[in-house]
């Protein structure tokens, strides 16, 4: 098994599943007693969440350079960065560092196009929805159409992740609204819709609506497994 390095703590609240999910995974595959080798470097969010908003993403960028060299230099074999909207930087995140990174987008297209569908709306932060990093890989790559939300749903969609999802809170009201914007994503012409943030699937699931949902924390934990078996 290789060992795998995730960067999490973007925000605490997922990087759990990760730790949870990847474990579980492993167990399913090799049986008994066996775990993830696995590192967490976790960063403080806090200091992540005010790069972004400043739009300094050239700092948030060194941040997770940073974790990602300690990673490496501890003896990690893969990297993976436990959010989506940190993907924008992953590219600074993996300067001078030769560890091959999990991206989240890749296995959640191979899955949205393992399931012939080519027309996905996506929630995520405003950063993942409005940004050309996560939507231009899924068209660029794996020529899947990607539909977001109006501006009023998107600034909906943003706020409920940081004001809640990553503070842990759980609300009736933003599941209702949550599913109400999956609902017009459908109607749109989406065929299906991305949970394209790693906690919005402790306020949403496949049993709460009929629009088929892609998981990105699953998808991707799922995907680590695969990478540390290979
Ligand atoms: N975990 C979230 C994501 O998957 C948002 C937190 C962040 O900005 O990294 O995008």
């Amino acid at each position: 098994m290789k060992t795998l390095g995730i960067i999490g703590g973007m925000s605490w609240e997922s990087s759990v599943l990760y730790y949870q999910w990847i474990n579980r995974g492993i167990k399913e595959r090799l049986g008994g007693l066996h775990s993830a080798r696995l590192m967490l470097n976790s960063v403080d969010f806090a200091e992540i969440e005010t790069l972004q908003h400043a739009g300094d993403w050239d700092g948030a960028g060194l941040i997770l350079n940073k974790a990602a060299r300690a990673l490496e230099v501890a003896g990690c074999d893969l990297l993976l960065i436990a959010t989506n909207t940190m993907h924008k930087v992953a590219q600074q995140t993996l300067v001078d560092v030769e560890l091959p990174l999990v991206h989240i987008v890749d296995p959640t297209a191979q899955a949205i196009k393992a399931k012939g569908l080519n027309r996905v709306g996506l929630l995520g932060t405003g950063f993942t929805m409005s940004d050309d990093f996560y939507r231009g890989r899924m068209t660029n790559t794996f020529d899947i159409d990607v539909i977001i939300p109006e501006a009023d749903e998107q600034s909906d969609v943003h706020h409920i992740i940081y004001e809640e999802l990553c503070l842990g809170t759980v609300n009736a009201d933003s599941k209702a609204r949550y599913l109400e914007i999956v609902q017009a994503l459908a109607s749109r012409g989406a065929e299906a819709v991305i949970m394209g943030c790693t906690e919005i699937t402790l306020l949403i699931g496949q049993e709460d609506t009929v629009v088929p949902l892609f998981d990105t924390t699953a998808i991707h934990a799922s995907a680590a497994v695969d990478a540390m078996l290979e």
